[in-house]
């Protein structure tokens, strides 16, 4: 590797197109081929369907940062040719990110751990007075991080119409004058349905608000523009965005970021520091993205979420969509194919998303059906309420006070389940892992589980004891 080699850029996003041909855009991972014991006997190639909550590494982001591993040096603070080599790949990964997310002139690029990460710095970067507007069907990433704000918690709207009407009611009985920050994911970890992100904007901005897209679901699976939807700022993370290194991104406008207090104080952040004569300590604060990015950065991890960035847009959002629709499709269509299975939905069937899907099986606790998918079938997926407690319970239309956890009793036929199962897909995904899971779920619900599962440390597990 070469100093030229990590000064590379990413071209422009890509436009979605029609694909030519979408057997090819299954793009390779690490993991594909890991096998796994099962609890009947034999094993068989893991099927990882829980990429909403960590996705896959790509295998070219894994050989990216194996390539630059041997020149790893300290960032912003060394003299030294790699120090030099890894300042520069830092700030590289920087403009990448900014084009992938196609920033305005003026725009930040912040690297922090993680979406959540993102959200409570800029909440901790609030103006005073500010006013908080989020649907209560949020992730808790971004239903959570404004305590100290003044929140307004919006109803779950049952259209993406209803959730302008919502949103516009809320802001126009809001206090005049004083700012105002709304919060919107823009694909639900849930239902992976689609969220009218511009149209939102577009109503925040007639307010005089500003809006934050919570793009950790949504930047996986579509391309995110922040000037196209019109956004003041953008999250995501890099491990649901196949570069599982510790970094995530809050990307967008300068003027509160440079306003407010930095978010961690320490070294990288201050410019200056000197002892006064009262014995105090004066600082003067960096002004960029250095501001928040306190302590030495984390330039592996940054530099994965850059080599993700560069592999999807290479890829083809066009490519990746058409391909990920046919999944969605074919896995609903099996899904419908057995009555048992009821699949949750904010706006219907109709409504577009992206490979998530969560849904509960009449007659089945989802924690022992998650756990049967895993012991018997190799399948891995998510069960419970998904850091989104107040969505799933009202999808789940569950009562005040149900607690959703494995270990409760199994809903007989016709009771409501008080958790769910999720099952979510990617870039990496094979049509084979959605065939076998379509007739895991079909199998399971015809026939029953073949073993016996107990719950241990608040999880099911397959009994060691016992076969059915
Ligand atoms: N927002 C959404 C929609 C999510 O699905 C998640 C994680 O599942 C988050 C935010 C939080 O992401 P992280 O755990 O990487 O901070």
């Amino acid at each position: 590797m070469s100093a030229t080699a990590v000064t590379a850029t990413a071209p422009a996003t890509t436009p979605v197109t029609a694909p030519a041909d979408t057997e090819q855009v299954v793009l390779p991972v690490l993991g594909a081929d890991v096998r796994v014991p099962l609890v009947t006997g034999g094993e068989t190639e893991y099927a990882a369907l829980d990429y909403a909550a960590s996705a896959p590494a790509l295998k070219r982001v894994w050989d990216d940062v194996a390539a630059y591993a041997p020149y790893y040096g300290s960032v912003h603070r060394g003299a030294g040719y790699l120090s030099q080599l890894s300042t520069e790949l830092f700030e590289s990964a920087r403009r990448t990110v900014g084009d992938f997310l196609g920033c305005r002139e003026g725009d930040q690029v912040v690297f922090t751990r993680s979406t959540t990460d993102s959200l409570n710095l800029l909440a901790a970067a609030l103006p005073a007075d500010c006013e908080v507007f989020v649907f209560e069907t949020e992730h808790h990433a971004s239903l959570l991080p404004w305590r100290g704000a003044q929140v307004t918690f919006l109803d779950a709207p049952r259209t993406p119409e209803q959730a302008l009407r919502t949103l516009d009611a809320a802001l126009a009985a809001r206090r005049a004058g004083t700012p105002a920050l709304v919060c919107v994911t823009g694909a639900s970890n849930v239902t992976g349905e689609l969220w009218p992100v511009r149209e939102l904007a577009a109503t925040a901005h007639a307010h005089g608000a500003r809006i934050v897209l919570d793009a950790a679901q949504l930047a996986p699976h579509r391309p995110v523009d922040i000037a196209r939807l019109d956004v003041d700022w953008v999250a995501f993370s890099g491990h649901k965005l196949y570069a599982p290194f510790g970094a995530g991104v809050l990307a967008g406008r300068a003027d509160w970021l440079r306003e407010a207090e930095p978010y961690l104080a320490g070294g990288g952040a201050s410019r200056k520091v000197a002892r006064r004569a009262d014995g105090g300590v004066d600082v003067e604060w960096q002004e960029g993205p250095a501001r928040h990015e306190a302590g030495s950065p984390n330039v592996i991890g940054a530099h994965a979420v850059a080599s993700a960035c560069r592999a999807l847009t290479e890829a083809g959002f066009g490519q990746l969509v058409a391909r990920e629709e046919q999944l969605v499709a074919r896995l609903r269509a099996g899904l419908a194919g057995v009555p048992e299975v009821r699949v949750l939905s904010l706006f219907g069937d109709a409504a577009p998303r992206v490979g998530v899907v969560s849904f509960v099986v009449a007659g089945w606790n989802s924690s022992h059906f998650a756990a049967a998918l895993s012991a018997e079938y190799g399948i891995g997926v998510r069960d419970g309420l998904f850091c989104a407690h107040p969505l799933v319970r009202t999808l789940l239309g569950a009562e005040p006070g149900d607690q959703g956890e494995c270990g409760a009793p199994e809903a007989a036929p016709g009771e409501r389940s008080l958790n769910a199962i999720r099952v979510s897909f990617g870039a990496g995904t094979p049509d084979e892992h959605i065939d076998r899971f379509v007739r895991a779920v079909t199998e399971l619900v015809r026939d029953g589980a073949r073993w016996t599962y107990r719950t241990e440390d608040g999880r099911c597990v397959p009994d060691p004891a016992t076969a059915r």
